[in-house]
């Protein structure tokens, strides 16, 4: 049974198209402590919530099971108390990603590939984001304000692959995104273009058909990673939305973050893995937390990280196990923990 209690949310969790299911979205934390039934914020909620505004869509919060605060969806929304205290190795730009900007909204961390972030929009807000803190207002808002960076790629045949991100890409009206897209395919160097994205799982009603069209029309290969970090994220209307993608012949691959609270135990993982393989996309990266400042309570040390992993592997086949990862700042790749 869902926890919204209003007949009107559940109405509307399981109806509307994408754009109204944003519109819908719960955007302040007296909204979420309101539809989910939770007891009052304090000061310090408030003032996390101020850092980093709510913004969690409906039919998420309907797979929420518990009013508990430590349901595993619930935690990764819900502003806590914890987000004002930040140890010393955490920071606003953990990643140096500010160092690593090439051109206006592109980033460039690996060889062969660049990052276009394409919007600051989400159709969530993750507490634990290591975006949380990028300055978005500096990044391309129309076709001609992307003309210089595309130019930029064009001109470097070394770029086999580029990365929307943001933001989540998707929150781009499909007009805006199919030009996008068609830009980078005519760069006849550019082989994959990969979309990195939660819109699928937090509001299943974006996998639209023009969207599909644009995925199955491409030259390049398209690859669509999609973030998720529990099995309960993933419903049957999820898995009916990453059926159509699996079947417009994109790639589909999952990369979660390892977070205290939601997935640090050999059940949440292994049922996280069989869940995404049964909704037909390859289980591919289990991140170690970016220490971003306000996500400390997350953080899962990474002796557990590795001890889970070899619990994995002795339960699942290889390929169901996903590569334990950490990215380091000014490093040429991501490191493989495990
Ligand atoms: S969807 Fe991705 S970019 Fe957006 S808040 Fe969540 S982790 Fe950050």
């Amino acid at each position: 049974m869902s926890i919204l209690a209003n007949k009107t949310d559940l109405v509307r969790a399981g109806s509307g198209t994408w754009q109204d299911q944003m519109k819908w979205a719960i955007r302040d934390l007296r909204g979420l402590r309101d539809t989910l039934g939770l007891a009052n914020e304090g000061e310090l909620q408030l003032a996390a919530e101020a850092e980093f505004p709510v913004f969690a869509p409906l039919p998420y919060l309907a797979r929420i099971k518990s009013s508990d605060l430590g349901d595993p969806l619930l935690r990764q929304v819900w502003p806590s108390e914890s987000e004002m205290e930040s140890p010393g190795h955490f920071s606003k730009d953990p990643l140096g990603e500010l160092d690593a900007t090439l051109s206006s909204g592109m980033l460039q961390k690996y060889q062969g590939r660049v990052l276009l972030v394409a919007t600051g929009a989400c159709a969530v807000h993750c507490r634990y984001c290591f975006r949380r803190h990028f300055p978005y207002e500096q990044s391309p808002k129309s076709m001609a304000q992307w003309e210089p960076t595309l130019a930029k790629i064009a001109a470097d045949d070394s770029v086999d692959e580029v990365i929307l991100s943001g933001g989540d890409p998707l929150t781009l009206v499909d007009r805006s995104l199919k030009s996008l897209v068609s830009k980078i395919d005519e760069i006849v160097h550019v082989k994959r273009i990969r979309f990195h994205t939660r819109l699928p799982i937090m509001i299943p009603q974006r996998v639209t058909d023009t969207l599909l069209g644009v995925l199955a029309n491409a030259r390049s290969q398209m690859i669509v990673v999609i973030h998720s970090n529990h099995a309960n994220e993933l419903d049957w209307s999820v898995e009916q939305s990453l059926s159509r993608i699996a079947n417009s012949g994109a790639m589909l691959l999952n990369q979660a973050v390892l977070l205290r609270g939601v997935n640090n135990s050999l059940t949440a993982l292994k049922d996280l893995s069989e869940r995404l393989l049964s909704c037909r996309v390859m289980p591919y990266y289990l991140h170690q937390l970016d220490p971003v400042n306000g996500a400390a309570h997350f953080e899962v040390d990474v002796q557990q990280g590795l001890q889970l992993i070899a619990e994995l592997r002795s339960c699942l086949p290889g390929y169901a196990v996903p590569r334990y990862v950490q990215e380091l700042r000014g490093e040429p790749n991501k490191t493989v923990l495990a």
